[in-house]
């Protein structure tokens, strides 16, 4: 069993980002398998070098240890190869379109608007130096899929998402891509990973097969949100790492954490590896729960007011 934690490194590490580690790093030293962390920071017009240190030292500071350190930055080379053989396939276009354009169509199922295909005739094989966002056309084929809490991920990704960008115009390699690959590079048999990605699995199923990659089981995750009147976001930077840092101990992090996933019954202080011998997926929370923040009171994590609804 191999898994990983790939956070991108586009901010400040914030509770979410800890939570994740937590739980993706317990569910694979309960089970005796390796662990990666895998830096996605390919977006160069949002990462910062400094929020990879502090998500590796953050980490650390939890007492979280990992098998390897992958950087996306520095695979290249793999993801090139990705596109020749997509290319190859005839499989690359073109999009011309701008945002504008595709808003107001159908409703994709992470909220967004769902891409209508639109551009799928500007077939291309020289990717390297399209000057458009690339795409790849996926098979309009549904893919069939529960993931290992239940949670329902069937969809025909090419009609419900429409084809992903695999390349952005800026040349920047896209999420949907990377991840396949890396995933597959790294033999990665289990994926835990939030909630807020479950709408993009079934695209990255359908990549996979075109790649002919090994498909690995899935499981998603509650999150943590941003408080908030009346609507709910997943929380973002609004508790950076550097305040939680301040007000609290490591251990005493790690048993608030513990206790907002539902793994122990109160949030006294503990270490993570003290977590393993008793970490089941059957005691872990399923509901989002909202964090909250402030010097007197540290971090809370309580369940969501009900009439709240949750926007991606
Ligand atoms: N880098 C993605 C994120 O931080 C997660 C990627 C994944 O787990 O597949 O949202
Ligand atoms: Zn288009």
């Amino acid at each position: 069993m191999i898994s990983r934690f790939a956070p991108s490194t586009t901010g400040e590490a914030h509770p979410g980002t800890l939570l994740s580690a937590l739980l993706v790093w317990l569910d694979a030293r309960s089970r005796g398998g390796r662990v990666l962390l895998r830096l996605e920071d390919l977006d160069i017009t949002r990462v910062k070098a400094q929020w990879s240190r502090q998500l590796v030292e953050a980490c650390a500071w939890l007492g979280l240890d990992w098998d390897e350190i992958v950087i996306q930055s520095q695979r290249a080379p793999a993801y090139e190869a990705a596109l020749d053989g997509l290319a190859r396939m005839g499989r690359l276009y073109a999009c011309t379109c701008s945002r504008a354009d595709r808003s107001g169509g159908r409703r994709a199922p992470d909220g967004g608007w769902a891409y209508e295909n639109t551009c799928r005739e500007r077939v291309i094989t020289d990717w390297r130096s399209a000057v458009d966002a690339v795409r790849v056309r996926l098979p309009d084929e549904p893919v069939v899929l529960i993931d290992d809490g239940g949670v329902e991920l069937s969809q025909v990704p090419a009609r419900d998402m429409g084809d992903p960008i695999v390349r952005r115009k800026d040349a920047v390699i896209a999420y949907q891509l990377a991840v396949v690959v890396d995933d597959a590079a790294a033999g990665i048999t289990d994926i835990v990973r939030g909630r807020d990605i479950a709408p993009s699995t079934a695209t990255q199923v359908m990549l996979q097969q075109l790649l002919a990659l090994p498909m690995p089981r899935y499981r998603h995750h509650f999150l943590l949100l941003e408080p908030s009147k009346d609507k709910l976001a997943k929380l973002h930077g609004s508790i950076p790492f550097s305040a939680l840092r301040a007000r609290h101990g490591s251990e005493e992090l790690c048993g608030i954490l513990a206790h907002a996933a539902g793994l122990v019954d109160t949030t006294a202080p503990c270490r993570a590896r003290d977590l393993i011998p008793e970490f089941r997926w059957s005691r872990v929370h399923t509901s989002d729960l909202v964090a909250t923040f402030d010097d007197d009171l540290g971090l809370t994590c309580a369940p969501t007011a009900s009439s709240a609804t949750i926007q991606s």
